[in-house]
């Protein structure tokens, strides 16, 4: 079965979720508050979306008949990762529609890929290269200048799997610290700010963005977002016509995040596009108090195949990540007046562990 051919869920219907994390668990609210059904397929047995569905499947994603089981009971396959191996979305594929389409994982899994599929759109980004040796990584030097960014072609997050190269560090060294064979060398990007698009795409092509995200990190990690980003608005547009670009170009179903950099310039402010997230997204963790409909309904409703919504802003949104041990603070932030708390119902805090989150609403400056 093509993951192309159309959806057309009813109130009533299962949508089926690859990964359950935080962000299969708010996609699986969301399908419950339109009346439809999820059932969640993870590994993990202590998997935070398995607390809010009924139908949980626990296997690993080479478990062959998990899988076809799996996809006899739902209407539509999502995933709510991106390392989704591709001979799991293979089986699922051949027997339901799997939205967003898996072919956008083989652009969006491996960073040199994305870049030239990025750079073939005509869309800025830092400069870059290949490498796959010590010495390729001397003459990527040679080209790109230092200081510059290594990065494996695959499984990063989070500041994972990257190192900053800068002068007088040994190239054979850093090479063998990554632990690969295929990275990506990229220029260090002197950004003002980070931003993010979160995009929407129907199986029509209709294309719906929120307001342009403000992004700040804490050791690679998301700490704040700010909606809407202190950008100007011509910017703004830019930001959100080079999102709209990218999911026609994937044909894109679903909600995706694009997430840029804001370059200062003589000639004002420039986007380069960092990375494509093809899932929902922290930074759109605002939508949920912010705005009239959240990015995770939002996403629902295309692999649905019902209309996109056209969210309206509750004003200017502030989402505070809790990580790591800051989960032990929930106490006060349940007395903040205004706030709204999100726990996710994870175990033990670890370093780096996104725990939950807390959105602020104030009113709106424009
Ligand atoms: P990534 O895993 O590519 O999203 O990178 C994580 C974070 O590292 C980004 O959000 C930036 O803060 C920083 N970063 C990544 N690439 C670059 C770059 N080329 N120049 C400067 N900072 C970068």
């Amino acid at each position: 079965m093509a993951s192309s051919q159309r959806v057309a869920l009813k109130p009533g219907d299962t949508i089926g979720i690859l990964g359950g994390g935080q962000l299969g668990r708010m996609l699986a609210l969301a399908a419950a508050r339109l009346g439809l059904k999820a059932q969640v397929f993870s590994p993990d047995p202590d998997s935070p979306a398995f607390d809010v569905v009924q139908n949980a499947t626990c296997a690993e994603y080479a478990d062959v008949e998990a899988l076809e089981l799996f996809a006899s009971d739902v209407g539509v396959i999502t995933y709510e990762f991106e390392n989704v191996p591709s001979s799991t979305a293979m089986i699922l594929a051949a027997r339901r529609p799997v939205l967003p389409d898996p072919a956008v994982l083989e652009t969006t899994q491996d960073r040199l890929a994305e870049k030239d599929f990025v750079t073939k759109l005509g869309i800025g980004t830092a400069r870059y290269a290949d490498v796959a040796s010590a010495s390729g990584l001397k003459a990527a030097i040679a080209r790109i200048g230092l200081p510059a960014v290594l990065k494996t072609r695959r499984f990063g997050y989070d500041g994972k799997g990257q190192v900053v190269v800068r002068e007088g560090d040994n190239p054979d060294t850093v090479w063998a610290d990554l632990e690969t064979r295929s990275a990506i060398l990229e220029a260090f990007v002197p950004f003002e700010r980070e931003i993010s698009v979160i995009a929407a795409r129907s199986a029509s092509g209709e294309v719906v963005c929120y307001d342009v995200t403000e992004n700040e990190h804490r050791d690679h990690i998301l700490k704040f977002s700010h909606a809407p980003a202190r950008i100007p608005d011509d910017l703004a547009t830019q930001a959100r016509a080079i999102a709209e670009k990218i999911a026609a170009a994937l044909d894109y179903v679903g909600v995706l995040a694009v997430e840029m950099f804001v370059v200062p310039g003589d000639n004002g402010p420039s986007l380069l596009v960092n990375e494509i997230a093809p899932r929902v997204h922290n930074s759109g963790h605002w939508t949920l108090d912010g705005a009239s409909v959240s990015q995770f309904e939002q996403h629902i409703r295309a692999i649905a195949g019902w209309p996109l919504a056209h969210p309206l802003r509750h004003g200017d949104v502030t989402m505070t990540n809790l990580i790591g041990d800051d989960i032990l603070d929930y106490g006060q932030w349940l007395a903040v007046p205004g706030a709204t708390v999100h726990l996710y119902g994870k175990g033990a805090p670890r370093p780096g562990r996104k725990m939950g989150h807390v959105t602020e609403v104030k009113p709106a400056s424009k």
